[in-house]
């Protein structure tokens, strides 16, 4: 068996589907259909042609639309990019208002942007706390110039759906223009253009189980949809999107496509399944809360909030489940997801959350061993919190250096000594800002006994902690409070973007010298 991680980043991307790799493979070699299909005057150019509009046919199929509204693109990206600035463009002098919402794909909330900067004005409606636009908002925010409204039909963090049938025939009686972005449901929900009213739809291959770098966007065809094209060249796909097409490509799309459709009615239940089998262990972990509705959603995508562990830190520890967690945790700038702080959680909250999302490979032992792994990293990880602990505890005790002091005096041999045992504790940080340490020190002959620490953070502070505790030892005040949180930096290689985490740290040691009994006034 094989030691890589449990796969459950479906919504990042899939594995190409066997099938549809073969059928790719038939459109690469010499024996095969490798020829430009815009080649219509030699046979391999007719028979690689007809290889693509017999993709275009299952694209179309699959969103129940005529295969002449099918635009191959390079993915969902493309076709959002094609669809936004194609039509404002197109209507520059007309009507310049768009409706979008904060929680949409970059590919849409950049492509607005950049229409912002050519002169068009865009609402962004901010979703309920459940993750979903509702009609009525839509409705809310239409002007007599709004052109167009763009919504994703599924949110590709938490899986929330809108209905799109609803907005898209508030959008045709309003005389708007509806684009949806369907990256995360073709497939998976049902989508019909013609009865959802949606005159532009964006789709992708790599989502579904296809090839990643192909896509279409789906166009209304009566009446005529005006879209300036984003390129130019030779005029493939009625001039909107010039450049030769990719038959092994869109023959991967089509085909993706064609199993997606015939298989969904198995496919769904099953992945839907999967998912509350492993709802079903993580909502029993106290403190682990789903993000988005419960029920409008789609059946591969879960999203939590795990309360009480440090999100880098959970994601380390859960190195064997390739997971998306809330935030780019990799990056040095760990920005918080904006999805999940559009839904009213706290940047600490987004960071501790994590999505798993399942896909037609996905197996029931993997759902398995998955939730069980999450959760016994959760219990682990949660016993390390600042809570409790012998040391950590009896240091709160305000009577606890006076009373050891008094019971050791009282024993034989010990009233001599100059020094007895005592413990100096100290805290600092918090959670919200991302670290908060406590550090309890056992203090023999005026020296580090025992040093012991918990910690809230991610693993370069846990890391730091522990280098504090096993240097602290044998240290007197004095030296503890010249332990330096740039060595350890140094030391552990932490990158700047931590530092503060760092400082949290040598706070909580700041505040065990100024406990630390009889010499606090003399140090610090
Ligand atoms: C993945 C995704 C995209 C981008 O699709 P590409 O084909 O990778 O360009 C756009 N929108 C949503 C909702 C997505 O999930």
């Amino acid at each position: 068996m094989s030691s890589r991680p449990i796969y459950l980043d479906n919504a990042a991307t899939t594995a190409v589907d066997p099938r549809v790799i073969a059928e790719m493979n038939s459109c690469l070699g010499a024996d095969g259909d490798f020829a430009n299909p815009s080649s219509a005057n030699h046979v391999y150019g007719r028979e690689a042609g007809a290889r693509v509009e017999q993709a275009r046919a299952e694209v179309a199929a699959l969103v129940n639309a005529a295969p002449e509204q099918i635009l191959f693109t390079s993915g969902a990206t493309e076709a959002n990019n094609l669809a936004l600035l194609g039509a404002a463009r197109f209507h520059r002098n007309r009507s310049r208002h768009l409706v979008t919402s904060r929680t949409e794909h970059p590919a849409v909330l950049d492509a607005c942007r950049q229409l912002e900067r050519e002169g068009c004005v865009v609402t962004y409606l901010k979703p309920g706390p459940s993750g979903i636009v509702e009609v009525e908002q839509v409705a809310a925010a239409l002007r007599p110039d709004t052109l167009l409204v763009s919504l994703m039909h599924v949110n590709n963090e938490i899986g929330v759906s809108i209905d799109i049938g609803s907005v898209g025939r508030l959008c045709r009686k309003s005389g708007v223009l509806f684009h949806v972005d369907a990256a995360q449901s073709a497939g998976k929900l049902p989508i019909d253009v013609q009865s959802d009213a949606i005159d532009l739809l964006s789709l992708t291959a790599h989502k579904l189980h296809g090839p990643k770098g192909i896509g279409a966007l789906c166009i209304r065809r009566e009446p005529r949809l005006g879209l300036v094209p984003l390129q130019f060249g030779g005029g493939q796909e009625r001039g909107l999107r010039s450049g030769t097409l990719p038959t092994h490509q869109i023959v991967g799309l089509g085909c993706a496509f064609r199993i997606a459709r015939e298989s969904m009615n198995v496919d769904i239940p099953r992945i839907a399944g999967l998912r509350e089998q492993l709802w079903g262990v993580l909502a029993g972990i106290p403190g682990v809360e789903l993000n988005g509705d419960p029920v409008r959603r789609v059946a591969g995508i879960l999203n939590v909030t795990v309360d009480g562990v440090e999100g880098e830190t959970l994601l380390l520890a859960l190195a064997d489940l390739a997971v998306s967690s809330g935030s780019a945790c990799a990056s040095l700038h760990a920005e918080p997801s904006y999805v999940l702080r559009a839904l009213g959680r706290s940047d600490r909250q987004a960071q501790s959350s994590l999505r798993l999302s399942l896909g037609r490979f996905t197996t029931p032992g993997e759902v398995e061993r998955a939730g069980s792994r999450i959760r016994a990293e959760i219990v682990r990880l949660r016993a390390g919190e600042p809570r409790s602990g012998a040391l950590l505890d009896v240091a709160d005790d305000p009577r606890y250096n006076a009373e050891v002091r008094r019971r050791l005096h009282a024993l034989p041999g010990w009233g001599a000594l100059p020094d007895v045992p005592s413990v100096a504790k100290g805290r600092a940080g918090d959670r919200e800002q991302g670290a908060e340490v406590v550090i309890a020190v056992r203090i023999e002959r005026n020296r580090v006994a025992e040093a012991r620490f918990q910690a809230f953070g991610c693993p370069h502070v846990l890391a730091a902690a522990s280098w504090l505790a096993e240097t602290a030892l044998g240290l007197d005040c004095g030296q503890l409070a010249a332990w330096d949180w740039q060595e350890a930096a140094r030391v552990l290689d932490v990158p700047p973007a931590k530092f503060g985490r760092l400082i949290t740290l040598q706070d909580a040691l700041r505040a065990v010298v100024r406990n630390w009994p009889g010499a606090a006034r003399s140090t610090v």
